[in-house]
C-alpha cells in the first residue's frame, strides 16, 4: 500500500514537473518572439574588411547607417558588398573624418545607394576627393548635418546614438583625427564606441566631458590600433570587453602598434583584427552580444 502511494505520487509529480516545464518553455518561446519584435529585432554591427581604412555598417530597427566609407582603392568592394547584403538605401552615412581612408568610398556610396542623410565633423579638406564628395552631396540635394560633441541620434524608440566628439573649438594640434566624430551606439545593455581616427588629446578631451557615459561594451580601436590613440586612461573608462581594429594586411603605417596591442591585453580585451579575421560582424539583442569573425 505505502509502496503503491509512492509510485502514484512520484509518477504524478514527475508528470506535473514534465507538464509545467513544457508550458514555461513554450510561453517563454513566445515572449521571447514578441520582445524581438517589439524591439524591431536583432542590431548587426558588420565592420568591414576594406583594408587599411573604416567602414562599419550598422543594420537595426529597419535602419541602415554606415560609418566611413574606406579608402579609394577598395571602394568597388565595399560597395559590392553592402550590395550583397541587399541594401538599396543607407538612412545615415557619418564620415568621422575627411581623410581618404574614411571618405574613400563615398562617392561610390553616392552613385550606387539613395543616401537619406549625411553627418560629418564639419572639418574641411582640400582635396579632390573632398571637393567630390561635396558637390555630389549638393547636386543630388541631401540633408547634411554637421555633429559636434552632445548631438544625439534617435534611430528608434531603445536606439540610439550619443556623440562625444569633435567638442568645439576643434583641437588643431594634430589636424584633422583629432577631430574625427566619436559616437556611442546605445542599445538597452549594449553599447559600442566608434572612435575614427580620434587620437590622445581627444581622448583626454572626452575623458574630461563625458568620463561617466564612455563605458562601452565594444570599443572600435582608435585610429586602426596605432600608438597615437588607446591611452590606458581612455581605456579604463570605455571598459570594454572586446576591441575591433579596423586595418590592412602589411600596411604601411605598421598598424596596429605593438604597445597598443600590448594594453588592450593589458586591460584584458578581446582583440578582433580586419586584417586576420576578415569582415568582424558583431549581433546584440540589447542585452546578451555575440562577435563572429569571417575568417
Ligand atoms: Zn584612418
Amino acid at each position: 500500500m505505502r509502496k503503491g502511494l509512492w509510485l502514484v505520487s512520484a509518477v504524478l509529480i514527475f508528470t506535473m514537473v514534465f507538464l509545467a516545464g513544457c508550458g514555461k518553455g513554450t510561453v517563454k518561446t513566445t515572449e521571447k518572439n514578441q520582445e524581438q519584435q517589439n524591439s524591431n529585432s536583432a542590431l548587426t554591427v558588420k565592420v568591414l574588411d576594406i583594408g587599411q581604412g573604416d567602414a562599419i555598417l550598422i543594420r537595426v530597427a529597419g535602419q541602415t547607417v554606415l560609418v566611413d566609407t574606406g579608402d579609394i582603392d577598395t571602394r568597388d568592394k565595399m560597395v559590392a558588398y553592402i550590395k550583397k547584403e541587399g541594401i538599396t538605401t543607407i538612412d545615415k552615412v557619418i564620415i568621422t573624418h575627411p581623410h581618404a581612408d574614411h571618405l574613400g568610398g563615398m562617392i561610390g556610396i553616392l552613385e550606387n545607394f539613395k543616401v537619406r542623410q549625411i553627418y560629418d565633423s564639419g572639418q574641411t579638406g582640400t582635396t579632390a576627393l573632398y571637393r567630390q564628395y561635396l558637390s555630389l552631396v549638393n547636386k543630388k540635394n541631401i540633408p547634411f548635418t554637421v555633429v559636434t560633441a552632445g548631438t544625439e541620434i534617435v534611430i528608434s524608440n531603445d536606439i540610439k546614438m550619443k556623440f562625444f566628439a569633435p567638442e568645439k573649438p576643434y583641437l588643431t594640434a594634430s589636424e584633422l583625427n583629432n577631430n574625427s566624430v566619436v559616437a556611442k551606439l546605445i542599445y538597452n545593455k549594449f553599447s559600442m564606441l566608434l572612435t575614427g581616427d580620434a587620437e590622445k588629446e581627444s581622448e583626454g578631451r572626452m575623458l574630461k566631458t563625458y568620463a561617466g557615459e564612455l563605458k562601452s561594451t565594444v570599443l572600435k580601436s582608435g585610429h586602426h590600433g596605432s600608438n597615437t590613440s588607446s591611452t590606458s586612461e581612455f581605456l579604463k573608462a570605455v571598459g570594454a570587453e572586446a576591441v575591433i581594429i579596423s586595418l590592412g594586411a602589411n600596411n604601411d603605417y605598421h598598424h596596429p602598434h605593438p604597445s597598443t596591442l600590448k594594453k588592450y591585453e593589458q586591460a584584458k580585451l578581446k582583440v578582433y583584427r580586419t586584417d586576420q579575421d576578415g569582415t568582424v560582424s558583431i549581433t546584440s539583442d540589447g542585452s546578451t552580444y555575440q562577435i563572429t569573425k569571417e575568417k
